[in-house]
């Protein structure tokens, strides 16, 4: 029904600047046979002005993401590969702000 809800990053529960998804290399796996990069990677959301951080999501292995590449093309791929774990990593996050929270969160941006 509200899909885009567990997309949606909010407030950091400290200074309350809207939080960043950060994709951070985990693990070099290795290569495989046709010479793509296999690895790992931990998804978190990040307040860039206190650093405070999400639970950590440990994404399986994937081959040939690069999810902080230059090309946004392959960044775009990557991330769509990935996305299954960032939705968690920013549930996560938006769970621990509302529960530590004092004021109630307007989390449901798209019930009408
Ligand atoms: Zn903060």
């Amino acid at each position: 029904m509200c899909d885009t809800d567990s997309l949606l990053i909010i407030g950091c529960p400290f200074c309350e600047r809207s939080g960043k998804l950060v994709y951070s290399e985990r693990k070099f796996i290795g290569w495989d046979g046709a010479g793509i990069k296999h690895k790992k990677f931990s998804i978190y959301v990040t307040c860039p002005r206190c650093h405070s951080r999400g639970p950590l999501v440990t994404s399986d292995t994937v081959a040939g993401c690069d999810p902080n590449s230059s090309n946004p093309q392959e960044r775009e791929v990557s991330r769509e590969i990935l996305a299954p774990y960032a939705r968690k990593a920013i549930s996560g996050w938006n769970r621990r702000v509302s529960k530590s929270s004092s004021r109630p969160f307007s989390k449901k941006v798209c019930t009408s």
